[in-house]
């Protein structure tokens, strides 16, 4: 049997995916990551509703591919970063680079950056400074934050206290229970949701959607990453974004053709993005 999965059913309003990694879908279904591949992923998207995608950069070079690819696509938008599991080398250069690469009008975020206490690949005082660095450089080229929290909830909020957080901050596959949703969103932060809202052994996840105010949701795929149920473990795409719509609709109690409006009016807020 092949790892592709059936398209998802369509939405009925337009929705986007807030989180996908659109290079590592091509490297992970060992084709090139090249215009046609691009083309054929968000038009199979747009088919079921899905109209847009930010393509996330996690190294120096894969930001550089996604400033391409949203320069070449429009449907296609960028952010940039250097992932925190990432960050061995990354000196002043890689910094001027980035600086650059972010000031383009394709870019709509800084990220992924944050804290990865998950894989220890990296040592998390260094972790800590680099976040520090990627604020400083979303607040001066005035885009959004997205960030990467795995295992480091507190100090992933104490970092934005002290540095003072940018004005536009998204929690990309947000991972925290109900009382950090409460707290994120009364601080003005978005929580994109990804298709671990529908596996069976995340309740907690679902309790966070319920609490967080509708007007303070993004719905993401993190593809190839983080396929939904009944898909859990195949390679995820933006067109099987649906299946997660649905399952954070139920969690959150929202009506899903409401709830992808109100995902769409914030990220035309946060990431200043029109569907079309
Ligand atoms: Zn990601």
């Amino acid at each position: 049997m092949s790892e592709r999965a059936a398209a998802a059913e369509p939405l009925t309003t337009p929705v986007l995916d807030a989180h996908a990694h659109l290079d590592a879908m091509a490297l992970r279904s060992e084709v090139a990551a090249d215009a046609a591949f691009v083309a054929g992923v968000m038009a199979e998207a747009r088919a079921v509703g899905v109209h847009a995608a930010v393509t996330v950069g996690d190294t120096v070079a894969s930001s550089r591919w996604c400033v391409a690819a949203a320069g070449e696509h429009p449907d296609v938008y960028a952010a940039v970063a250097v992932h925190p599991t990432e960050i061995a080398g990354l000196d002043d250069a890689g910094y001027a680079e980035l600086e650059r690469l972010a000031r383009d009008p394709r870019v709509v975020a800084v990220g992924e950056t944050g804290l990865d206490y998950y894989w220890d690949r990296t040592d998390p005082a260094e972790q800590q400074e680099h976040f520090r660095r990627h604020i400083a450089l979303a607040k001066q080229v005035g885009k959004a934050l997205m960030i990467h929290d795995r295992d480091a909830h507190d100090d992933v909020l104490r970092i934005l206290r002290e540095e003072g957080a940018p004005e536009r901050v998204v929690f990309h596959a947000f991972s925290g229970d109900a009382a950090m949703a409460r707290e994120c969103a009364a601080a003005g932060y978005v929580l994109s949701f990804p298709g671990v809202v529908t596996f069976k052994n995340a309740p907690a996840l679902r309790e966070a959607a319920a609490v967080t105010p509708i007007e303070h949701l993004l719905v993401e795929t993190d593809a190839p990453f983080l396929a939904p149920h009944p898909l859990r473990g195949r390679p995820n795409a933006p067109r099987l974004l649906p299946l997660t719509v649905r399952g954070l609709a139920a969690a959150a109690g929202h009506d899903v053709d409401a709830l992808c409006a109100a995902v769409t009016a914030t990220a035309r807020r946060v990431f200043g993005i029109v569907l079309t």
